[in-house]
């Protein structure tokens, strides 16, 4: 069944640091709408959202900065230890994250590609709301490495982030398609390139 009729909507995952952004980023390139769920988990509790009003009703007004947005790190304060409140946090959260998701995707236009860029699409067990699923994959060591690289991360916090997450198999099992992102810059777009040739952009046109 189609996830959208008339669009080829995309789940797009990968680890930390595999490189979903850049391949959304060379995706979009190409045509594609790309939605972010990380930018709209930050949308759906945006002053004045319902979502908002959620948050403060289970957290306290504590969770909120004098200006009346979220206040990220005492909410992170308030769910790190505790996995009752992270689980309520997320059904907050996430069912606001899909509506989004949702209304976008049926907003975009008839034949558009449509790339959801989801890192815990896994996790949370989206697989079957997709036309493909799309894994960007490297090696638990070069993932390390980008990390540190890019968040400027000791290697204890690094692996304490990797390990937080889907193992690297769960991914794999429920890929239609899979990017190893191990090589150059060059050698992914190649591999973005063959994807949209042959399973996204010629349906397109
Ligand atoms: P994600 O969105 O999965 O967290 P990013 O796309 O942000 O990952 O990539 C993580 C980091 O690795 C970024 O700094 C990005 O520029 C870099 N990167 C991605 N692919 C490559 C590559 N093939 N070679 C070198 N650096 C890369």
């Amino acid at each position: 069944m189609s996830a959208a009729p008339g669009r080829l909507v995309i789940g797009l995952t990968g680890g930390i640091a595999a490189g979903k952004s850049t391949v959304a980023d060379l995706l979009a390139a190409r045509g594609a709408i790309v939605i972010d769920a990380d930018l709209l988990a930050r949308e759906v509790v945006a002053p004045g959202t319902a979502g908002l009003a959620a948050v403060v009703e289970r957290f306290g007004p504590g969770v909120l900065t004098a200006d009346g947005d979220l206040d990220r790190p005492a909410l992170g304060r308030l769910v790190f230890a505790d996995p009752a409140a992270r689980r309520d946090l997320e059904a907050i959260i996430h069912p606001a994250v899909r509506a989004r998701a949702a209304a976008l995707t049926a907003a975009a236009p008839d034949g558009a590609i449509v790339v959801q860029v989801i890192p815990l699409l896994v996790e949370t067990g989206q697989q079957e709301a997709f036309d493909l699923v799309v894994v960007v994959d490297v090696p638990p060591e070069v993932q390390l490495a980008r990390v540190r690289a890019r968040d400027g991360l000791g290697e204890p916090e690094a692996r304490a982030r990797l390990a937080a997450q889907a193992g690297r198999d769960a991914r794999l099992a429920v890929a239609d398609v899979v990017i190893t992102n191990d090589g150059s810059p060059a050698h992914l777009e190649e591999q973005v390139e063959r994807l949209w040739r042959e399973r996204l952009g010629p349906r397109a046109g």
